[in-house]
């Protein structure tokens, strides 16, 4: 990987991602009565636990609304989770002026048009395998694995990595004489 992506990952503090395509494959299944299923992605889901247990603020963005959203954001320790947003650009100043953090500092996982505006003032812009081609063209990095698929658990790997935090944060599970949570 080149030298100045690194970088870039090195200086990330918080974490932003859009649901619907990213933390999901992008289907909604609506049934008759207002009820509404999405799939999620276990592994994704500890990814960005993962995230969070190192210290990153984590954020879920979703132009949607939906109580599905609040009790995923819950089960993966989200930090903070934003709802009914058409501007993200604004959640996107919002977050760095109440946490007091340089947009150099934040990282903008999307996969649709709405991100783009997020993403173009993100230190670290992140598109999924399955982005359409424009919000790819404006991303830093690209996902090999696709929303709802691997993609958060992937970019996970990559910060905490590229941070030297991964080991720490997995040691519970990984090392040898690990105590079970
Ligand atoms: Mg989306």
């Amino acid at each position: 990987m080149e030298l100045a992506l690194i970088e870039r990952i090195q200086k990330i503090k918080a974490v932003i991602t859009d649901i619907d395509g990213v933390l999901t494959d992008g289907c909604i299944v609506l049934g008759n009565y207002g009820d509404e299923l999405k799939f999620f992605d276990v592994q994704d889901g500890l990814g960005f636990a993962l995230l969070s247990r190192a210290g990153l603020k984590t954020i879920m963005m979703t132009a949607r609304k939906s109580r599905i959203n609040q009790k995923r954001a819950k089960e993966i320790e989200a930090f903070k989770l934003y709802q009914n947003v058409s501007d993200k650009l604004r959640v996107f100043q919002k977050v760095s002026r109440k946490f007091k953090l340089a947009p150099e500092e934040i990282c903008v996982v999307g996969d649709d048009l709405i991100d783009i505006p997020p993403m173009r003032q993100a230190g670290f812009a992140v598109a999924v395998q399955n982005a359409v081609e424009e919000t790819k063209r404006v991303a830093h990095y690209v996902t090999q694995k696709s929303g709802g698929r691997g993609a958060i658990r992937e970019l996970s790997e990559l910060i905490l990595k590229n941070q030297g935090k991964w080991f720490a944060v997995t040691a519970r599970y990984t090392s040898d004489n690990a105590i079970p949570a």
